[in-house]
């Protein structure tokens, strides 16, 4: 059996190559996943554009599927066999230190984008390369008629679910989401799917044109009118219950406190850059009884519902992906997914 397999390097500024690199082999306690298809998620967008520094060379990917073509010694085969499809983890989390021992993964004391992982001899995420060794605990089964391409948004998706979760949203309550790129357009199934009234303030019309397709019916333009203002007119007067700014500009996460009501939850979900600060009134924080949250990353439990949803089909990505190329296409994937007018862009590995 060849021992090399062929993988997606990042070597440096706007520069990707693709290479022969050792095939992982797995240990008795871990399998080995042939990749089928590997979202390119924002994080990678800008190591390829430079805004997140790593160390050359380097694998992005990680928003994977794939199946098992191999499994351990040790691996229980009532659970996992040869042929099982998969939707593979956030391998960048040790399992052992106690964020991760009290489920907290996404907060893992170990983590880093850098770290050696399934079984590469190269550093990064992995899901760029046609095989990973992992081990049990970081795959989840794809069941039923799920596509490769829809399971490997389980793992943006379960990022949207902590979010979600964090936000409490209950029934009947009014939901803001700042923003419909994937992870706001997420945010908004996902808050309806809860039971909510949901707004949408995005000033792009494509988006909204897709949103409508999906039966969103109210929009705050921001572009085209005082959004703080629409949002008080909306709520007559009151705010909404839940803010979630997906949006990574500090002036929005200021409007999406302000859009909140008395007892409103903001989550600030996306990351700042540039990390400008804000400008908040303690005093309304106090007297409105804001609670004011940051949410990031996703534990297992978040995957686990994650995929549940996909499986059981309650959500459908399909509307959210925007392209499948192939591996040797991937500098000219990487232009299209940069494109806020593009959503997800994907990468068939095998
Ligand atoms: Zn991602
Ligand atoms: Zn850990």
């Amino acid at each position: 059996m060849k021992n090399t397999c062929k993988a997606a390097i990042f070597a440096g500024k706007e520069k990707i190559e693709i290479r022969n690199i050792t095939k992982p082999k797995p240990k008795s306690n871990e399998v080995l996943v042939e990749l089928k298809m590997c979202a390119l998620c924002t994080w990678e967008q800008r190591v390829y554009q430079g805004v997140n520094k790593v160390e050359f060379p380097f694998i992005g990917g990680h928003e994977q599927a794939g199946t098992i073509v191999e499994v351990g010694t040790d691996i229980d085969k009532a659970l996992w066999n040869v042929g099982d499809d998969v939707a593979v983890g956030l391998l960048t989390s040790c399992g052992e230190c106690e964020k991760c021992r009290i489920g907290e993964e996404g907060n893992c004391e170990n983590f880093s984008y850098e770290s050696f992982v399934g079984g590469l001899n190269i550093r990064g995420m992995g899901g760029l390369s046609q095989y990973l060794a992992v081990s049990a605990s970081k795959i989840f089964k794809i069941e039923g008629s799920l596509s490769y391409q829809e399971a490997a948004l389980t793992e943006p998706l379960s990022c949207v679910v902590h979010s979600v979760e964090t936000a409490n949203i209950q029934l009947g309550e009014t939901v803001i989401v700042i923003g419909t790129g994937i992870m706001g357009a997420f945010h908004a199934v996902l808050a309806r799917n809860k039971g909510a009234r949901v707004i949408i303030s995005e000033p792009n019309k494509k988006r909204i044109d897709l949103m409508k397709t999906l039966s969103f019916e109210e929009f705050i333009i921001p572009d085209e009118e005082n959004a703080i203002e629409r949002s008080l007119e909306l709520t007559e007067g009151k705010g909404a219950d839940v803010v979630l700014n997906t949006v990574g500009v500090s002036k929005l996460a200021e409007e999406a406190i302000q859009m909140s009501s008395l007892y409103g939850r903001v989550i600030l979900y996306s990351s700042y850059h540039p990390d400008t600060p804000i400008s908040i009134s303690p005093n309304s924080i106090h007297k409105r009884m804001t609670k004011l949250m940051g949410s990031a990353n996703s534990n297992t439990c978040d995957f686990i519902t994650a995929m549940k949803l996909l499986n059981e089909r309650v959500i459908d990505v399909k509307p959210f992906i925007y392209g499948i190329y192939e591996l040797d296409e991937i500098e000219q994937a990487m232009k299209t997914a940069i494109d806020p007018d593009n959503y997800r862009v994907i990468m068939q590995i095998t």
